[in-house]
């Protein structure tokens, strides 16, 4: 296997470079990116590539170097010395070389860089012979040493910071520049003694000499020192986060590239600096960045120095030619790579190098405007323009953001479990949030976890914070589909509702009733005080995109909502339906006291009296949706939860009858109270979620889908009436076998014909099924036998395939399962492959028992991105997300069909 490319020119000026943009897995993006800007012509210092697969097989044997790796890259060497006719560590013209990581995938900052190797107590001489400048070459071996001590070998830099104050004291220097060649020299000789008390000889006992670590003088040792610590830096704890925060695989592993140094701090006619071809946070088609005159790059990014902007570089004595060339640079990249890009660029006494360029970063608004202009310029297609923009960086526009240039202090982190920023008052109660907007103030609504009660509180409040739960708990879910912004399982809380009042573990920091908080719903962060607020840009620009990609994508993209309202929205945002209306958060408020009366009074009056109750209240909610929805399907999905939702707690129930006995309350309301417990309790089931819910609650009490189909259909009868389109769909939730399903919509076509016959109109109503238990998925072709449609509940069907409580596992043992790699990613925010096998042996199997089975999928996965394309892939007919998803649905379903 070849382990080292080399990139750059030989010594006649020819191209030697070996590899090219097309290289990434190999060269990393760095490496791959130089070897193509030296191919198409540009000024890269030479260097060569150590790939990515030796770091890995370096890694994988315990930090053993491969067979031969060695003297491969000591052969790249000395070829890279004879393109340079010098030689590294040479006492008259020194070669020195800067060390850097670079892999596949960006990960901007995680990994280690060495600058300025190749210095020794020899090499400085010829620097200094060469150069004329000691003051040059005594700054550049103290980098050398500092970087080096700290990078490879794992020193405090502090131990080198505080030598340079101390030296700055002892001359009476402002600043770094202030110090001579001499002060310089003498800092070095202390850097050397630090180094040898510092370093552990039992770790590198390559350095011991004599008896005592000595900083390394053989350019081969340093380098082979370098490339290991880089090789190193891919496993470091903050690489290893970064990779898992942005799912990128473990075993890429990085490159090192080994490149000629270049110096932007040889005086005036010498810069440094960092740019992009466009502007990364608006898109605007201008050169963009900043640099510094005789600076190394370390200084740029470091922000000690105040950079000027990239627009004056040209006009600068001394930087004028090198100045237009870059720009001109600028503009052949954009061409050749045909994308924003950015750019480190150094120039060395008036002489342009180029040391780096990869596709920028740019802000989701920047995004679209780049990907929208560069179409129009006719650089890219319309397929590629709709494939720069990531789906979930819409979120930024669609949501108040904190002022990006606010600072604060973070006093506690949690899931990002909706986006958007919220400031406001604490408050420990939903109750406490809904009088406080009845006040006009603006609230967090800090809570364990929230329930359907809560809904209230949580409408009410500006943004949601919960310290138990994951990111399908019931805040997390709500939140997404209300668009509110939410943090979750912030475990540093530790809550006292009755008390209202938070402690932040491991501070001193209590949050009391009242206190401001902000939280940033984006990030997961929350934040004491108020936080700058900007309001969300909606741009046509944003308009475009989704056009364009409504052109590519074949899913069909619909909302999940329980109110016109939302469905007005999600239609506002491009929904082509509602696949999924969940009618239980429509028995919530004023209603509940309803269910409630159903619920707990067994004679057959008294319910009769609900349902009718229930009967006029849904009416006229599903006349609302519809309404909202004209023209456009509408699932309802028959009552789901377990009943014991709408009830009192029974546990708060037994503690106010306990109270009250001590307190000697009257007997006959007590027993009256113990009567509702004991009634209560007998709703009280081991496992809920498992237990009477879903069709089952349908099949023990028939008399609520008769009233909820009742509902559907007269209200569609009346649009109807009135001269309008709807067109609702029955769906039975948590069917596992079709004698289920045959039953209820045996329960369903009478009640429709009932409706009809009433009415005096035709309804055709197609009634179908959700997929949310493995059964059901394995059974889906008798299934489909008795079904209009399914919608696959991925959330239950998660639930129930692993067998983890959606409800609790997050907080507990899921982020440990994601440290220890025992799961990739959280599959209840991604499908999994094994739920997504259910799925799609769902969709082929439900092909077969109905040829015009119509699929789509409801659960959160519906919303996700690379869920989507998975989706796409088994061939479903559409996705159903909450309303703020559904811009980022119709983009992800564009990029998955192209
Ligand atoms: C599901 O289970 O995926 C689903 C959409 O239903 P719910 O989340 O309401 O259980
Ligand atoms: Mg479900």
């Amino acid at each position: 296997v070849k382990r080292v490319y080399r990139f750059g020119k030989d010594a006649q000026g020819s191209n030697v470079t070996e590899g090219s943009a097309a290289m990434k897995a190999v060269l990393g993006g760095k490496g791959a990116n130089l070897a193509e800007m030296a191919n198409i012509g540009l000024p890269v210092p030479p260097g060569f590539t150590i790939t990515c697969q030796t770091c890995m097989e370096y890694a994988n044997a315990g930090n053993v170097w491969p067979e031969g790796a060695l003297d491969e890259i000591a052969s790249y060497r000395a070829d890279l010395e004879q393109r340079m006719g010098k030689r590294i560590g040479d006492a008259d013209d020194p070669l020195l070389v800067s060390v850097r990581s670079g892999a596949p995938l960006s990960m901007p900052g995680m990994m280690d860089t060495v600058l300025n190797l190749g210095l020794n107590d020899r090499s400085i001489q010829g620097l200094i012979a060469q150069t004329g400048n000691p003051r040059f070459a005594w700054d550049s071996y103290r980098r050398f040493i500092q970087m080096f001590s700290n990078v490879v070998i794992g020193l405090d830099g502090d131990l080198f910071e505080n030598a340079i104050i101390a030296m700055k004291q002892l001359r009476g220097a402002a600043s770094d520049t202030d110090l001579t060649a001499e002060d310089l020299a003498e800092l070095v000789g202390e850097f050397k003694r630090i180094f040898s008390e510092n370093a552990s000889p039992e770790r590198y006992p390559a350095l011991v000499a004599d008896g005592q670590v000595t900083f390394p003088q053989d350019p081969e040792l340093q380098l082979r020192l370098a490339v290991e610590a880089v090789f190193g830096s891919w496993n470091n704890p903050r690489a290893t986060l970064y990779r898992q925060k942005n799912k990128i695989a473990d075993d890429l592993g990085t490159a090192v590239n080994v490149q000629c140094m270049v110096f932007g701090n040889k005086g005036n006619t010498s810069a440094t600096g960092v740019a992009f071809t466009r502007n990364p946070a608006d898109g605007t088609k201008e050169f963009y960045g900043d640099y510094l005159v005789n600076a190394q790059g370390e200084d740029v990014v470091a922000g000690i120095r105040n950079t000027s902007p990239i627009s004056e570089l040209k006009h600068i004595e001394g930087l004028q030619e090198a100045g237009t060339e870059l720009e001109e640079v600028f503009v052949l990249l954009e061409n050749h790579f045909r994308d924003m890009m950015d750019i480190e660029f150094t120039i060395e006494q008036g002489r342009l190098w180029m040391l780096q360029t990869r596709a920028g970063k740019r802000t989701a608004a920047s995004a679209l405007k780049v990907a929208i202009d560069m179409q129009r310029e006719g650089l890219i297609t319309k397929e590629e323009a709709v494939c720069r923009v990531e789906p979930d960086q819409l979120d930024q526009l669609l949501h108040p953001q904190f002022d990006r240039s606010a600072t604060y202090d973070v006093i506690a982190r949690g899931l990002n479990a909706s986006p958007g920023a919220a400031v406001g008052k604490v408050v420990f109660s939903a109750a406490d949030a809904v009088a406080a907007a009845e006040r006009g103030e603006k609230t967090v609504l800090v809570r364990w976890e929230t329930t359907p009660d809560d809904l209230a509180g949580m409408i009410a409040a500006e943004g949601i914070l919960t310290s138990h739960g994951g990111k399908t708990s019931h805040a997390a879910v709500i939140a997404r589909g209300m668009g509110a912004p939410c943090v979750c399982g912030a475990e540093a809380l530790k809550i006292d509702a009755e008390a209202k009042q938070a402690r932040i573990a491991g501070t001193d920091i209590v949050l009391r009733e009242g206190d401001v908080i902000s939280l940033d719903g984006t990030t997961g962060i929350v934040v004491l005080g108020a936080v700058d607020l900007v309001e969300p840009e909606i741009t046509g620009d944003l308009d475009t995109i989704l056009e364009w990609a409504d052109e590519f994508r074949t899913l069909g993209v619909r909302a999940n909502a329980d109110n016109p309202e939302d469905a007005e929205l999600s239609r506002s945002f491009g929904a082509e339906g509602i696949g999924l209306d969940r009618t239980e958060h429509m028995f919530l408020g004023e209603r509940k006291q309803i269910i409630q009366s159903f619920i707990l009074n067994d004679d057959p009056e008294s319910r009769q009296s609900a349902v009718d109750a229930l009967y006029e209240a849904q009416t006229g909610d599903f006349y609302g949706m519809f309404k909202a929805m004209d023209g456009l399907p509408v699932i309802v999905r028959l009552l789901d939860p377990p009943l014991h939702e709408f009830l009192e707690s029974p546990r708060a129930l037994e503690v106010d009858i306990t109270r009250r006995e001590a307190a000697g309350a009257d007997a006959r309301s007590l027993a009256a109270d113990r009567e509702l417990l004991a009634k209560i309790d007998s709703f009280v089931e081991a496992n809920p979620m498992l237990g009477l819910r879903g069709c089952r609650l349908g099949i023990v009490y028939p008399i609520l889908p008769v009233m909820q189909v009742r509902a559907i259909a007269t209200a569609a009868a009346r649009l109807r009436k009135e001269g309008l389109n709807p067109h609702p769909e029955i769906m039975i939730p948590l069917v596992s076998t079709v004698a289920e399903l045959e039953k209820l919509r045996g329960v369903a076509e009478a009640t429709i014909a009932e409706v009809c016959e009433a009415e005096g109109v035709e309804l055709s109503i197609p009634i179908g099924t959700m997929i949310e238990l493995p059964r059901a998925a394995v059974t889906a072709d008798q299934i489909a036998a008795k079904a209009d449609f399914f919608s696959f509940g991925t959330n239950d069907l998660t639930q129930t395939t692993f067998g983890f409580s959606r409800d609790d596992v997050e907080g507990e043992f899921i982020p440990q399962y994601l440290a220890e790699k025992l799961l990739p990613y959280n599959p209840f925010a991604t499908i999994d492959p094994g739920v997504a096998k259910l799925v799609r042996m769902g969709v082929e199997l439900g092909r077969e028992g109905n040829p015009d089975l119509v699929v789509g999928v409801c659960g959160e996965h519906g919303g996700d991105p690379d869920s989507i394309r998975t989706f796409h892939g088994i061939g479903l007919d559409y996705v159903s997300c909450s309303p703020y998803r559904v811009p980022v649905a119709r983009l992800a379903a564009a990029q998955a069909a192209l």
